[in-house]
């Protein structure tokens, strides 16, 4: 028998491990569906910043989620987020709301409302999702699992390397130390904590260019 239900493929890893870039290429080369779910939980955070309510605050945080409408269009094949109504894309990339997100996405009643997103969106289309909790939580089912990974350092390198290209100054070990923070705080949190599911397929990127980290998954479908 013939199966309707889309094919789903879930990425899963740490921060800076390649997740967004090679899921884009695998989107691409299979024609699915990218969607980037960090850039969700990052524009929660963006509207808990812009409205003066700190991500440490709980309580806050949880009370408010409800007023953030959050959703994803795709224009000329490009995932724009949008956060009431308006275009958030370049606002959701800076290293305070990466740090706002990290601790806003702990909080249940933040992962509930993107977590049905999510699955709505998985539901209608083959994608290919990225996040922390895509093959443990959002979609057991998936068709393939992967939890892409990167030695700590190649990660930090690697942001650096992207500010830099984007005339951005930034500190190595700065850099370094927002990683391993976020990582801790996404591994040890008690809600969906980043975890690889039992049933994915460890790749390390370390030594890997996008391209052929993008070509390995591809041929595993
Ligand atoms: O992937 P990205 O670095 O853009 O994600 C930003 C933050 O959003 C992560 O550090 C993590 O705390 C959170 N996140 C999450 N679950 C996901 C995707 C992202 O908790 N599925």
């Amino acid at each position: 028998m013939v199966s309707n239900r889309p094919k789903n493929i879930a990425i899963d890893g740490p921060a800076g491990a390649g997740k967004s870039t090679v899921a884009k290429l695998v989107a691409k080369k299979l024609k699915m569906i990218y969607v980037d779910t960090g850039a969700m939980y990052r524009a929660m955070a963006l509207f808990m910043l812009d409205e003066g309510i700190s991500p440490d605050d709980r309580e806050a945080v949880e009370e408010n989620a409800i007023r953030a409408d959050i959703c994803i269009k795709y224009e000329n094949g490009v995932q724009c987020i949008y956060l009431n109504g308006e275009n958030v894309n370049d606002r959701i990339r800076s290293g305070e709301v990466s740090m706002a997100a990290s601790k806003t996405s702990a909080f249940k009643a933040v992962r509930e409302r993107m977590v049905a997103l999510q699955k709505e969106l998985a539901a209608k289309n083959d994608v290919v999702m990225d996040g922390r909790d895509i093959g443990t939580c959002v979609l057991p089912h998936a068709y393939l699992k992967v939890y892409m990974t990167a030695p700590v350092s190649v990660r930090a390198k690697r942001r650096y390397d992207e500010n830099m290209a984007k005339g951005i100054k930034s500190d190595p070990e700065e850099i370094e130390k927002e990683i391993r923070d976020r990582d801790h705080r996404d591994m040890t949190r008690e809600e969906s904590p980043l975890r690889k599911a039992w049933d994915a397929v460890v790749l390390d990127t370390g030594n890997m260019t996008a391209e052929e980290a993008s070509d390995r998954i591809v041929s595993w479908m």
